[in-house]
Parts: C-alpha cells; structure tokens; sequence
C-alpha cells in the first residue's frame, strides 16, 4: 500500500487539469506574443485563464501576473513594495515560508529594510495588538504576514490583519500559498495589495501561479526581456501551466465546501485514533483547533526520540513531512519559533481529497506499532 500524506509539500494533479492542459502541449503550441493565427490563439488562452482567476477571486484580470509559483509571487510583491513605495520598515512573523523570509533577511543584511518580527506564543499566534503599535510607531510599513502557516498549519485572520493596515496605510502582502484552492478568497473584502498563489498545492502543476496586485499598488519587475505580463514579468509564458492552474482553481471552487468537509472529517479522525492509541500524543501551534487551522494540514508531536519515524513510515509506504526543532533530524525555523518545549517526534500530516479513512487507520496502526515496541 502507497499513502500520500504530503499534500502540504504537493498535490497530485488532477486527471481533469492533466486534459485541460494537454492541448496547450500539441495543438495550440504557438507563443503568445506571436501575431499569427497560432499566437493570437495563445495568448486568447492566456486571457482567458486570467479572467477565470479574477473571476474566482473577485478581483480584475489586470490585478493577476503570472509567475513561476509562490516563490516567485512573494519575491515580486515584496521587492515591488520596497523597490517602488521606497518603503523601508518590514514587519513580518518568524514563522513566514523561506520564500519570504530568506529575502527579507537578505534585504535587511543589504541596509535595504529595518525588519521587525511580531513575537509569536508557544501555540504560534501573533498579537493585533504589538502589530499595531507597529504600525503606529513606525512609517510607513510593509506588513508580510502568511494566511496558513505549511508546517503546523496555523491560520491568521488576515481580514483583521487587512483593516490594520488600511488604518494605517501601510502594504499589505499575504502569502496566501496554502490556502488558495482550498478556502474562498474575495479581493473586494480582503483588505489585501498582494496574495501570492502556487498551483501545485491545489491539484494543478508544478511551476506556475499568480501574484495578485491590486490595481495602483505599483509592481517592479525581477526578470528584465520580452514584454510579456504587459511588461511585468519577461519569459515565453508557460501556457500549458497557466491552463492547468486556473483549470485546477476552477475544479476546487466547485467542490469547495464538499471537500472541506471530507478533509476536515479525515483529519479529526486521525486527531482522534492518535490520541486514544498512543499516550503522549500532542499537536503543534493550533493545529488541532478546527476554525483556527488549515483542514489540509496536522503537525503532530510524537511520544518517541529514539524512532526515525520518517523513514519508518516511509518503509510501510506512508510518505509524509518531518521537521523537528530538536536534535534529531533538520530543525524546522517554525518548530524552533514556537519553543513549546515538546520534546518528541514531528510529524506533519497533510491530507487531500484524495486520501481515504482506511489510509488514515492503516497510518494510526503503524505508528500503534512504533508506540507498544516502545513502551514494551
Ligand atoms: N509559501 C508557502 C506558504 C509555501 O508552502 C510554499 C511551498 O511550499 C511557497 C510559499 C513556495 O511556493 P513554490 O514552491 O510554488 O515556489
């Protein structure tokens, strides 16, 4: 038996969105910017996907650039801020994905940017109230504050994060990677200038996703050349990705609510075997709270150090995440943030519509396993 528990790392892509995109690899292969008949029926794909993106969103096509994925989305909407606005105060979480804190890190060490981490509690939270005053004492501010953290899958309120920074005008960059596709975004609420997107993590291809910029914000370019992206992001477009993309944003509002369910229900399950077959078991940051964490990710602490549980569920075909902030394994920067004192074993389960309850049962009795050899 082969389970997938990574669908935080990725996702299986769609047979739906594999069809969509086919056609785009050998038929319609002309390059967008070409004036022809096979280039005019490119770049109408383009169009066409971009509107569907915005039309999902509730935002305008001319808000939507494609990129190479949620790397390079954040790395745009960032630099864009500090390049355009000038502005030189950051304020972050140290529990951001490296796509952003790497580069904020690396700005900070060039002189561009005076960096401020909001402090976070041992369940991963951030304090509206620190971010305010932030806000108040500081110019003006890009604020880069992630929607879903991918490790322990703790949710932001980034509605209340989004009236903070109108309040006090400052730029406002969600990196929305892991939720996109999974839960309903509306631009003309979220109080947001840039959410960054990744198909991959919603049943899409690798290599591809969207920044969204609301209009006026101001956007620099990080690749100089064609004009493509009406000069915002030069490079033949990858058309076949940007089909599978908004085909695969598509297919996930569709079914949105249906999958939640299932995949909430799945994880509850795994929250409730866990708990009542090995004592000890706990749940890092807020992942074990329904409203207050992604239903697609589980960061469980387990009651073993001297078990490498990551290659033995690998031998039993279970194929999930670690990340640990003690000795053993690579320290997560988001399990070392937290400094909750949980002294065992992480593990990070993430599920998709395509995981099944006997999956998750089959996973439970092999860690029982680890746990009665352990306490034998
Ligand atoms: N941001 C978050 C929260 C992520 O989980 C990831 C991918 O793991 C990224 C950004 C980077 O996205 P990509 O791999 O598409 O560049």
């Amino acid at each position: 038996m082969k389970i997938y528990l990574d669908n935080a790392a990725t996702t299986q892509l769609d047979t739906a969105v594999f069809k969509a995109m086919t056609p785009y690899l050998l038929e319609h292969y002309g390059n967008p910017s070409s004036h022809h008949a096979h280039g005019r029926e490119a770049k109408l794909a383009i169009e066409n996907a971009r509107a569907t993106i915005a039309r999902l969103i509730n935002a305008s096509p001319e808000e939507i650039i494609f990129t190479s994925g949620g790397t390079e989305a954040d790395n745009t909407a960032i630099l864009s801020t500090i390049r355009v606005q000038q502005i030189k105060n950051v304020i972050t979480t140290p529990l951001e994905h490296h796509a952003v804190l790497h580069l904020l890190e690396n700005l900070e060490k060039q002189g561009e940017i005076k960096l401020n981490y909001l402090t976070i509690n041992k369940q991963g939270e951030i304090d509206l109230a620190e971010l305010e005053q932030l806000l108040k004492n500081n110019g003006r501010s890009l604020v880069s504050v992630m929607h879903a953290n991918n490790e322990i899958g703790n949710l932001n309120d980034i509605d209340a994060i989004g009236e903070l920074c109108e309040r006090y005008d400052a730029v406002f960059h969600t990196d929305t990677v892991q939720t996109i596709g999974h839960y309903r975004h509306d631009l003309q609420k979220l109080k947001a200038h840039f959410i960054a997107s990744s198909a991959h993590k919603f049943h899409g291809p690798k290599g591809v996703g969207f920044l969204y910029c609301r209009k006026g914000t101001g956007l620099t370019k990080l690749l100089h050349g064609g004009s493509q992206e009406r000069q915002l992001r030069a490079g033949t477009e990858n058309i076949h990705g940007i089909i599978g993309l908004a085909t695969a944003l598509e297919i996930a509002y569709q079914d949105i609510d249906a999958h939640q369910t299932y995949i909430q229900n799945l994880k509850n399950r795994l929250i409730a075997k866990l708990t009542e077959q090995i004592p000890g078991v706990s749940f890092n940051g807020n992942s074990a709270i329904a409203d207050k964490s992604l239903y697609t990710v589980l960061s469980v602490n387990l009651p073993f150090t001297d078990v490498n549980l990551l290659s033995y569920l690998d031998q039993q075909g279970v194929s999930v995440s670690g990340g640990s902030a003690c000795s053993t394994g690579s320290a997560s920067h988001v399990l070392k943030a937290l400094n909750n004192g949980a002294s065992g074993y992480t593990i990070r389960f993430s599920f998709s519509k395509f995981n099944t309850a006997q999956e998750i049962d089959f996973t439970v009795a092999a860690l029982a396993a680890v746990y009665r050899s352990v306490a034998a």
